[in-house]
This record gives C-alpha cells, structure tokens and sequence, in this order.
C-alpha cells in the first residue's frame, strides 16, 4: 500500500534587519500560499543568528506587518537566538563524523583566492591536516566530498553544483563563536519538521550545501523552490542597503497585488484597491507555483 504523504509545512524565515519591504514581501507571501495551497502550515522564524546585524525592534516590526498583510502564521514564532545550546549539540555530532576541523584562517588572509557560487572565496584548505596558526582564535569548518549535488528545484528547475569547486569547505561557527546560517537553517527545518522551503533565488547556491549537511546528520532532504528576487534596473537585489523603502502598513492591499504579480500570478487589475484580505482571498484560489516566471531576478519598478 502507498502510504500517504505527510502534512506539508513551510516557512519564512526573515533577517531582522530592518522592516519588511517589497522584496522580502515576496518570499513571505510565495511560500505561505504554496503551503496554504496545499492545505499545509506555515511557520515564522526569526533569523537572528546574526546578533550584530540584528535591527532592534525590526523582528516585531516584520511580525506587525505581516499580521496587517493578513498573513498569518501558525504555532509559535523560533528565534534563532535563543537556540544555541542545539546548534553546539549538532556541533558536536557533526565532529564525531570527522569531517569539521578547526580553521584560523582570517577573511584577509583568504580575500585573493577564487570565489565560489555565493561570492566568497573557495577555501584553499590550509587547515585540513590542522590550524595553521595554532593559539589564535579559530572557525569550524565542514569538509565537502567531491560530489556533484543535484536537486530538482521546484521553480528552477534541475540545479547543479559541484561542493568542492563551488562552494568549498565552509564554516558552520565562526571565530567569534556564532553559529553560521548554513548551520542554523537545516537544524531549524528539521527540528520544526519543515516539508519545503520556498525562498528566494539569492539563497539557490546555498541549497547544495544544506542537502549535504541534512544528509550528514540523517536528516530527511526537503523540497526547495527559488523565487526570483526582486532587483532595482542596476540589478542589485532590493534590500535594505540599497534603501527599499518599507511597506505602509496601512496601505498593504497595493504591496501585496503587485507581489502577486511579480510572481506571474495576474491578479485582476479590480483587485488593486481592496483590503489586503480580499487580495489573499483571491490569491488563495487562485495560486499556481508554476505561472512564477523561471528567471533568478526580475527588475522591479515602483
Ligand atoms: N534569513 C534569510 C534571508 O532573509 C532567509 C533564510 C532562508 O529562507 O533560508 O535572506
Ligand atoms: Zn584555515
């Protein structure tokens, strides 16, 4: 007999860097109606794994806006601040495998050497046979096998990435003892048994590197989808450090009908005006993952 598939739970998992804006408003809204599409649960996690880029009052913030969205979440929101006992007990289980060793190397030192997928630089593997400086402060670092990791993405279709060419051993906690996001994201997934991930495309080279860790530690893989990310016309990503500006809270109706519509979703244009509930309303029906245009990046105008 086949058995039946699982409830589905999805997430997302903002960085309290500043409020919601448009691009960030994208991700939120994508993954909770691929969840609620499918009668699932959706969650919201606090990435606060970060404590010096953390915004005060940006987390309460992000929540208020999305409850004005009407964008609702189920259970308790996680903060990732608050689990670092758990993030060293996988620290600890992930040594036993022999494959984390510790890495002084400084970002400096390593600056010149070729850079991977995500941008920073492919570990030349210096420390692999022990620190070189031995006495300074030191990173653990994970090692990756030469394997090409391929997964069906279920926006961007089949990706590709070669671990050791493209992103390299990487440190999953840091010299100043912070534990990193690749770390953090796949004991959080599981821990809240998230079913799939829909996020945007800026983290799709990151996705490798999670599947190795969640099969590392025997954790089930999940289902990933990559939404393009909103860029302003110089193509840089809308962020706070490109000053997007924040939504209104009390105008979210026009955010969230534009937001469909970069997500190829073609809300009618009568939909414009209303409360951000019938918005919802409609998209609910009307929601399909597949009209998401296949493309990393979109421009997007005001
Ligand atoms: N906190 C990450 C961000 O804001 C997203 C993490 C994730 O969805 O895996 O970019
Ligand atoms: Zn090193």
């Amino acid at each position: 007999m086949l058995s039946k598939p699982g409830p589905v739970r999805g997430r997302f998992a903002p960085s309290p860097t500043g409020p919601l804006h448009f691009g960030s408003l994208i991700a939120a809204l994508g993954s909770f109606l691929e969840a609620r599409a499918q009668r699932g649960e959706w969650r919201v996690r606090i990435d606060d794994i970060d404590a010096p880029r953390t915004v005060p009052g940006a987390a309460d913030a992000i929540l208020r806006t999305l409850e004005h969205c009407g964008l609702f979440w189920d259970g308790e929101v996680w903060y990732q601040s608050q689990r670092t006992e758990r993030y060293q007990a996988v620290l600890e289980q992930l040594s036993r495998t022999e494959q984390v060793y510790p890495c002084t190397c400084t970002r400096r030192e390593l600056a010149g050497y070729p850079r991977g997928a995500d941008g920073s630089p492919l570990y030349p593997g210096h420390c692999r046979a022990g620190p070189r400086q031995p006495g300074r402060p030191y990173a653990f670092r994970l090692r990756v096998t030469n394997t090409q990791l391929t997964f069906l993405d279920a926006i961007q279709g089949a990706h590709h990435q070669s671990l050791e060419r493209e992103a390299g051993d990487f440190v999953i906690r840091r010299a100043d003892g912070l534990f990193t996001y690749q770390l953090a994201v796949v004991v959080d997934d599981a821990d809240q048994g998230m079913t799939e991930v829909i996020r945007g495309s800026d983290l799709l080279d990151s996705t490798p590197r999670q599947l190795y860790l969640q099969a590392l530690l025997g954790l089930p893989a999940l289902r990933y989808g990559h939404l393009p990310i909103a860029v302003d016309e110089s193509g840089g990503k809308l962020s706070k450090q490109t000053h997007a500006p924040p939504l209104d809270d009390r105008n979210l109706g026009p955010a969230l009908w534009k937001a469909l519509s970069f997500l190829g979703q073609q809300p009618p244009s009568g939909l414009l005006r209303e409360p951000p509930t019938a918005i919802l309303g409609w998209a609910l029906v009307h929601w399909r993952l597949e009209r998401v245009p296949v493309v990393r990046a979109q421009i997007w105008t005001r």
